[in-house]
């Protein structure tokens, strides 16, 4: 292909419409050849279903009005402010006047005659009339009647400064059916369409005409659709690919269950395992118990008790022969892990081994050892665990705990310190929905704890506003003098830390001098060395600190049943689910417990925090997040290198994602090279789009 001419990968600079200049403006919208262009695709559309008619329009709704513009000037005030005004008149014969504020040289931009689209907010001033949030003028009447017509949808594209939307589109519409022809000729339809038909999906060329030409906001949807399923399906291939070579290509265990260990820790529980931990043991025992590897996430919201299910599944590894590795994020929680291991495993015979960094030299070489030497079956540690010079005899089962602060190579890493492939169970305490948890880990089996043990007291979480302070730190000051402690949380925005670094330590400072005077307060921020941050944690876990002003370093899945306040600042600064992470951080003991939101801001935050209030089910909290900011911002995202989606959308594409999903692995099982005939062209997408990751399809 590449010594031959290709009119898709030529510059856009060469279409009809386009020159230079315009091919300036282009690549600041990223695009810069003609594949680009046809690419480019609106990102939103206005028809008469979305359209009010102007005599239906009432004050106080949010409405999109299109009309031609009747009259039109620039206003003075008596305040010197220069108001651009326009009065419109549509089909229904009713007109209303649109209003720009301070944006006189629109007067420029909008001529009488034009046929203007303005969405925004109705009020009552001399009259109806709209300040808009945004307007495009859809044609001129000097123009080819073009658009605005009855029935006709309108594609409204993503402009930039020199080039507006309304000129994409005339770029588009002049240069679609070329780009199109040239796609079916130089690229065509990737994915078989067998593949598409009994989904409904129209092939890649037509999805793009529908984008860029629908006569129906459906038709728009469905090639949206399309597009949506081939980055999902090219993920997915990636994910089947990995989670093939994870299970399938290397030797598994078939760990043999005898009971000695497993059936006596069931018997000492002094619970009963909720239906979900049930679920979630039986899907990780047969997995373990079948000769294929086990690549499987434990997903639960904090409180649900995933702890014990990966003892069980460490016991049944050690019971049938092999050392078991549970591998903590932090020094504290791997001690904590011990700890709650010891105590749940009583008398049994097995003991757990602990090694950390932290842990004097010679208590370390001897822990080391002893994994050497296969005497210590059951290990708990942190990166330590990871560390050159500690090597496992029989590893067979490595559980990473809290996985999305490990980055992938750790999380592999621990698998690696051992001969042979261990069964590898990861866990994760943020709870995302179904879809998103397939679409991240789709290499990984997925078992999900919904379920939270009974009997424990929700936390009571309450949104505030700045006025309250004085009388959330009394309350706090009151709980310290009860003998409880309390979490002060700090949002750090990267960008401006250290302006944020001096709020937290401004604020931690008049704290301890002034209402909280007679407590033990201390502060903790990510800048600290990990040694001293390290102290000041285990301080505060002993009691020896009432209140801890802290970033939201205290996010990870420390215990501390004592502390019954999370009082957390700005609010508004935090996604949901990070203030669900941090509000885990208390009722964790049998007494009463609150969350204290401070939080101001517009009224659709604080609608926002308002849902966190209302919910204790993370699950629901995260999908929310997802709906109100999107995937990219979603807690954990970003680090897994998750491709950016333009056209998925994680909460109406869950039939498409499970149908990418299965047919992914079914197409990998039958050929995981992509070598047939039928799957070549999937194999160049898919080699383009990932050729970095995609090192191991040379052996495939
Ligand atoms: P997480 O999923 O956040 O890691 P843990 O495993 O730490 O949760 O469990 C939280 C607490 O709930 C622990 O104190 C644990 O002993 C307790 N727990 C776990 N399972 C049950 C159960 N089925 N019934 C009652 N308590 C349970
Ligand atoms: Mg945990």
């Amino acid at each position: 292909m590449s010594d031959r001419f290709s009119k898709l990968h030529s510059s856009v600079q060469y279409l009809k419409g386009v020159g230079p200049r315009r091919a300036e403006a282009l690549e600041r919208l990223g695009v810069r050849s003609a594949r680009d262009l046809l690419f480019h695709v609106p990102h939103r559309y206005e028809d008469a279903s979305t359209v009010t008619p102007i005599a239906e329009v009432k004050v106080g709704d949010d409405v999109t009005v299109v009309g031609h513009v009747k009259s039109k000037g620039v206003i003075p005030t008596r305040r010197g402010l220069r108001i651009f005004e326009a009065t419109i008149r549509d089909a229904s014969g009713s007109s209303i006047d649109i209003s720009w504020p301070g944006q006189p040289f629109l007067d420029r931009t909008i001529q009488r005659g034009d046929l203007l689209l303005a969405t925004g907010p109705v009020r009552y001033f001399h009259g109806l009339q709209i300040q808009p949030r945004e307007f495009v003028v859809l044609g001129r009447e000097d123009e080819e009647a073009e658009g605005g017509g009855a029935g006709r949808v309108l594609p409204i594209y993503p402009a930039t400064e020199g080039l507006s939307q309304k000129m994409v589109r005339t770029i588009v519409e002049q240069n679609l059916e070329a780009l199109i022809a040239a796609l079916e000729v130089e690229e065509g339809e990737p994915i078989p369409t067998p593949l598409l038909e009994p989904l409904g999906l129209p092939p890649l060329p037509a999805a793009l005409r529908l984008l860029h030409h629908p006569e129906t906001l459906d038709e728009a949807e469905s090639g949206r659709r399309r597009l949506a399923f081939g980055e999902l399906l090219f993920l997915q291939l990636l994910h089947a690919r990995a989670h093939r070579q994870a299970t399938l290509e290397r030797p598994g265990i078939a760990f043999r269950r005898t009971d000695e260990l497993i059936a006596a820790l069931y018997r000492r529980l002094p619970f009963q395992l909720t239906d979900a931990q049930q679920r979630a043991l039986r899907e990780i025992l047969e997995d373990m118990t079948s000769p294929r590897r086990m690549n499987r996430l434990l997903q639960g919201d904090v409180g649900s008790g995933k702890t014990i299910v990966a003892l069980f599944a460490m016991l049944l590894a050690v019971e049938s022969g092999h050392q078991a590795a549970l591998m903590a994020p932090t020094e504290i929680l791997a001690e904590q892990h011990a700890r709650t291991l010891r105590a749940l495993l009583g008398d049994l015979p097995v003991g757990v081994e602990l090694l950390t960094g932290r842990m004097p030299s010679a208590e370390r070489r001897a822990a080391e050892a002893r994994i050497a030497s296969g005497e210590a079956r059951l290990v708990v540690g942190t990166h330590a665990l990871i560390q050159e010079g500690v090597r496992f005899a029989r590893l067979g089962l490595a559980v990473i705990d809290e996985q999305h602060r490990f980055g992938v190579r750790q999380r592999l890493a621990l698998a690696g310190q051992a001969e042979g492939d261990p069964d590898v169970l990861v866990m994760s305490a943020t709870p995302i929905p179904r879809s998103l948890a397939l679409t991240l880990h789709g290499d990984l089996d997925l078992s999900v704890l919904d379920e939270r043990p009974p009997g424990r007291k929700p936390v009571r979480t309450q949104l505030r506003s700045e006025k309250h302070r004085e009388a959330i730190y009394m309350f706090v000051a009151n709980q310290v003098r009860l003998g409880r402690q309390a979490f002060i949380v700090f949002p750090i925005i990267e960008e401006s830390e250290t302006l944020d670094l001096r709020s937290a330590t401004a604020e931690f400072e008049a704290l301890r001098d002034g209402v909280l005077r007679d407590a033990r307060v201390s502060l903790l921020h990510g800048q600290m060395p990990g040694d001293a941050k390290d102290r000041t944690m285990r301080s505060f876990a002993a009691r020896e600190i009432d209140v801890l002003v802290a970033t939201t370093v205290v996010e990870v899945g420390i215990d501390v049943p004592n502390a019954s306040v999370m009082v957390i600042e700005h609010g508004e600064r935090f996604g949901l689910s990070q203030l669900h992470q941090l509000r885990g951080r208390v009722g964790r003991g049998a007494d009463e417990s609150w969350c204290i939101v401070i939080g101001d801001g517009a009224p659709e935050t604080l609608a926002r925090l308002d849902v966190f209030t209302r919910t204790d089910d993370g699950f629901v909290i995260a999908e929310e997040d997802l709906r109100l900011r999107g995937m990219g911002d979603l807690f954990g995202a970003r680090q897994h290198g998750l491709p950016a989606f333009r056209f998925f959308d994680p909460l109406c594409d869950l039939d498409l994602l499970t149908h990418a999903r299965e047919l992914a692995r079914s197409i990998i099982e039958v050929d995981p090279g992509l070598a047939r005939p039928e799957h070549e062209a999937m194999r160049t997408v898919l080699e383009a789009r990932y050729g970095d990751r995609l090192k191991m399809f040379e052996t495939g």
